[in-house]
């Protein structure tokens, strides 16, 4: 950049930095954009702020390309190209290097802002700058309070102007009102912050709704729909920004995790009521709108794709929008291009309100290229005027309205007593129609009564026609009805003729039939009564024959009848024979039966009572026997006994012997010893003595050894034979007692079985007298039963003749009566046949009669014929002739209803004039 541009971007930003209570450099040399309003345009303020290398960009060692002096209020930007190094130096109403603290910017660019907002002024601020350069950290900062209710050294100039207001107001105790709203532009779409979600859970799940920007027709621009919240603590609207930040749309994209693609547009209302010394109210109306815009970064090099394209695309149409408005309004342009923000903040740009722009930039040589733009951006924006507009103007407004109302009233007045007049004149006018009205309503009933009898005249002429055709018609059909009997009758006439020569002819031919027929009849007759002379011969000759076999019948029958009684007689002979046949049987049956039983009895008995005996015997045998045993046993006992005795004194002695032998052989060892002692002494012949001993000594301790043995021995089989003997007795008191008690035992057995065969005997001989009992009772009822056959019998045999002889009797008169029944028909077929002979001789007298009568009726018949149908039989003469058919002409039913209007004179059409009725 060349030195002289240098000092001329210097020069047109040189401003007095000390105005008391304004803000712009009102002398500035830019061109005013209206020329008439010059007396009220200030220049927008542009304030340059430069964050501090972040710790990235430190441990990177970024280059730096921006230098801050703030007390020149020059930011020079240093640019790298091809290897070259330019330096660009621009001059803003205030810059804030790296090190500067968010209090500082507050107080130096915003607190005059929010003093001139309680006047009664609007603000907007914006942040413009390339995304992650800090425009959000300077709106709304990072955090809000703390804990001792101060703000958050942090906090940006959103919660930092809220403050202020309430302190303010509240030191004022101002009578107040406080509304804001917080909006989002996304895609050239708006969307409210503080709209209420509904019927959704998160947040970020809503599909937002996008307001419509609306003008209201003096060129002021608004967002229809758009909520407006009432506040009235700083906390209710801490909170509000919570939710608001909450909705907005945060994207990722490579470029920077926390890029904001979208504007968003915080805006505070306040009225304030004030009091005049006069009496009068002001009221002061300020508005602030803190605009934090999107990243003004270069979009394509973000590396956003498909929708993101399009959302890029969007924003910078917006953002370019906004650059180009800048750029129109510094130079004066006419035409100023539009986009949703440029309409949002029309009045922000060359409009009424005033405008700060904070543009933020980064020291970093990575964001040189956008830095730079950044610059220029801002540096353009200097120059574009804003028309502020104060609570004066709107008092000025507020007695013009006062006096509008006045003139209003006056107006109202005048209307109103017009009104009146014309009430009245409506009032009459509403008579005269009522008047006019019930004329109109007679006239309507009368042609309506004319209609009607029209209606009802054209009614009755078709009926009239319609008779009359069908009379016409009538007439026609006679006409041809009458022309059709006359030749009919042409034709009878023939007919009868010809019918009559017919008559005549087939009267004669019925006349010869007739003739021929009653000589036939004769000659039948005749033939008939032969034949019943000759029936009624072979029939008295069948009547004949009849009656002999009638006779036959009754000597058969006889002798059956005969022949039956004498076989009954024989029966009953017979059945008398088995019976008494049967009785003896009977009686020596029952009599054998007896014997036997009395033999089996007696028998019995004999065996009974051998029984007893027997069992007499075998319980004495069994006690001498269980006797013998005892014996048998005491016996074994006693001898067993006395072997014990013996054996036990054979032990002691053997002991005793024992005893001795050992003794003695003591004895003998100590004499042996001695001796030998002694034989020593004499003979020194010690070591065979001593052999000899020794030997000794041995053989007696094999003694002593083998007795030992042998007492061992002994006593063992001692106490052997002593446990035996104890077991042999033990077993013998068993065995006694054994025995005693089977004796018992058989004793008591025998005695029962005694008992029972008594028992047994007794009711044998109870069966066999109630058997005998039984059996003369069987013998006496078939006894009985045959005496009673025997006598049944007799009764049925004696019935039997009886019957026999009534049958014979009865079949005597029974055949009489046949023969007479027989004889009658005879005699009646006699009779009979006399009687046909004389119906048949007065039959033929009859037909003869009739032949005759057929003759001369027949001959009357056909005179009477020719009488009827030849002479008498009339026909019209020509004398009187049937009138011939012709045609009627008939109106049609279009002449009759012409007709008819036209004699009415067409009420129809007069009726629906209203002129004709009115009048
Ligand atoms: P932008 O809204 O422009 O995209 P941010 O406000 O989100 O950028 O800032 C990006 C980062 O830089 C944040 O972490 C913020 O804390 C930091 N930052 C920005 N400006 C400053 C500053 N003046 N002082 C300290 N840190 C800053
Ligand atoms: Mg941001």
């Amino acid at each position: 950049m060349d030195s002289s541009k240098k000092n001329q971007q210097k020069r047109r930003s040189s401003a007095p930095s000390s105005m008391p209570r304004t803000l712009w450099s009102i002398d500035s040399p830019t061109r005013d954009l209206q020329s008439s309003n010059n007396r009220n345009a200030v220049n927008v303020q542009v304030v340059l702020r430069c964050r501090p290398l972040n710790e990235d960009e430190i441990k990177a060692r970024t280059h730096l390309v921006v230098s801050c002096d703030e007390l020149k209020r020059e930011v020079t930007a240093t640019q790298y190209m091809a290897y070259k190094q330019t330096e660009r130096t621009f001059v803003f109403d205030k810059v804030f290097g790296p090190a500067s603290q968010q209090q500082e910017l507050y107080d130096n660019v915003v607190a005059p802002v929010v003093n001139e907002v309680l006047e009664g002024y609007s603000w907007t601020i914006f942040a413009y700058g390339q995304t992650g350069t800090g425009k959000t950290y300077t709106m709304e900062g990072e955090g809000r309070k703390e804990k001792n209710g101060k703000l958050h050294e942090n906090a940006g100039v959103i919660p930092r102007a809220v403050q202020q207001i309430f302190n303010v107001l509240e030191s004022e105790r101002a009578d107040y009102s406080m509304k804001v709203t917080f909006l989002e532009l996304y895609n050239e779409e708006i969307t409210d912050l503080l709209a209420v979600d509904k019927g959704l859970n998160s947040l970020y799940d809503e599909p937002k709704r996008s307001l419509l920007l609306m003008e209201d027709g003096k060129g002021a621009v608004f967002v229809r729909g758009l909520e407006e919240e009432m506040v009235s603590t700083a906390d209710e609207i801490y909170a509000i920004l919570d939710r608001g930040s909450a909705k907005k749309h945060t994207a990722e994209t490579f470029l920077n995790k926390q890029s904001n693609r979208s504007h968003s547009m915080f805006s505070i209302t306040i009225q304030i009521k004030q009091h005049k010394s006069d009496g009068s109210e002001l009221i002061k109306c300020g508005k602030l709108n803190l605009v934090d815009l999107a990243g003004s970064e270069n979009i394509l090099r973000s590396g956003a794709r498909d929708e993101r394209a399009r959302e890029a695309g969007e924003i910078n149409k917006s953002l370019l929008t906004l650059g180009r408005v800048i750029n129109a309004l510094a130079e004066n342009s006419v035409h100023v291009p539009e986009s949703k923000l440029t309409r949002l903040l029309r009045d922000s740009l060359g409009g009424k309100t005033k405008t700060c722009i904070i543009a933020t930039v980064s020291p970093s040589v990575l964001s040189q290229e956008e830095t730079l733009s950044t610059l220029d951006y801002a540096f353009r924006a200097k120059s574009i005027k804003n028309r502020p507009e104060q609570l004066m103007e709107l008092q000025e407004l507020y007695m013009y309205q006062q006096q509008l109302t006045v003139d209003l009233k006056d107006k109202l007045e005048s209307t109103r007593r017009e009104l009146m007049k014309t009430r009245e004149s409506l009032f009459n006018l509403e008579g005269q129609y009522r008047q006019a009205k019930d004329v109109n309503k007679d006239k309507e009933v009368m042609i309506f009564n004319i209609l009607s009898s029209g209606k009802a005249l054209t009614e009755r002429a078709l009926e009239l026609r319609s008779d009359l055709e069908s009379a016409a018609s009538d007439v026609s059909a006679l006409f041809a009805r009458i022309e059709h009997k006359n030749d009919l009758e042409e034709r009878n006439r023939h007919h009868i003729q010809k019918f009559h020569s017919q008559l005549a002819h087939q009267l004669e031919e019925l006349d010869k039939v007739v003739s021929a027929s009653a000589t036939r009849q004769e000659q039948n007759w005749e033939a008939i009564q032969e034949n019943a002379q000759s029936l009624l011969t072979s029939k008295a000759a069948a009547m004949e024959e009849l009656l002999k076999q009638i006779h036959n019948l009754k000597d058969l029958y006889t002798s059956s009848v005969k022949r039956l009684d004498d076989s009954a007689e024989e029966l009953y002979q017979n059945s008398e024979l088995a019976f008494s046949g049967l009785r003896s049987e009977l009686s020596a049956h029952s009599s054998c039966i007896m014997d036997l039983i009395m033999k089996s009895s007696s028998d019995a008995d004999t065996i009974s009572n051998g029984l007893k005996i027997n069992l007499n015997n075998l319980g004495s045998r069994i006690e001498s026997f269980i006797q013998q045993q005892h014996e048998n046993h005491t016996r074994t006992y006693q001898t067993s006994k006395s072997i014990s005795e013996s054996l036990l004194s054979f032990f002691k002695t053997l002991r005793i012997y024992i005893s001795n032998l050992t003794f003695t052989e003591e004895d003998f060892q100590t004499i042996t010893s001695q001796k030998l002692r002694a034989l020593t002494k004499t003979f020194e012949i010690q070591t065979a003595v001593d052999d000899i001993l020794e030997s000794a000594c041995e053989r007696t301790e094999k003694l002593n050894q083998e007795i030992s043995d042998v007492q061992t021995i002994t006593a063992d089989a001692e106490e052997k034979w002593t446990n035996y003997i104890e077991r042999t007795e033990g077993n013998y008191g068993e065995n006694s007692a054994a025995i005693e008690a089977g004796k018992g035992n058989l004793g008591e057995g025998l005695q029962l079985c005694i008992t029972k065969s008594s028992e047994v005997a007794e009711q044998r001989r109870v069966a066999e007298e109630s058997l005998l009992d039984l059996l003369k009772e069987n013998v006496d009822s078939v006894v009985s039963f045959i005496e009673n056959g025997t006598e049944e019998n007799e009764k049925i045999h004696a019935r039997f003749s009886s019957i026999a002889s009534s049958v014979f009797e009865e079949t005597d008169e029974a055949r009489k009566k046949l023969v007479l029944s027989v004889e009658y028909p005879v005699r009646q077929d006699h009779e009979s046949l006399d009687k046909i002979n004389v119906l048949s001789a007065r039959c033929l007298d009859n037909m003869k009669e009739t032949n005759n009568i057929h003759s001369e009726k027949v001959d009357e018949i056909s005179r009477t014929a020719r009488k009827s149908l030849v002479d008498d039989y009339l026909v019209d003469g020509s004398s009187c002739l049937s009138p011939k058919k012709r045609n009627f002409n008939l109106p049609s039913k279009e002449c009759i209803e012409n007709f008819i209007d036209r004699s009415m004179g067409d009420p129809l059409h007069a009726s629906s004039s209203p002129d004709a009725v009115a009048q």
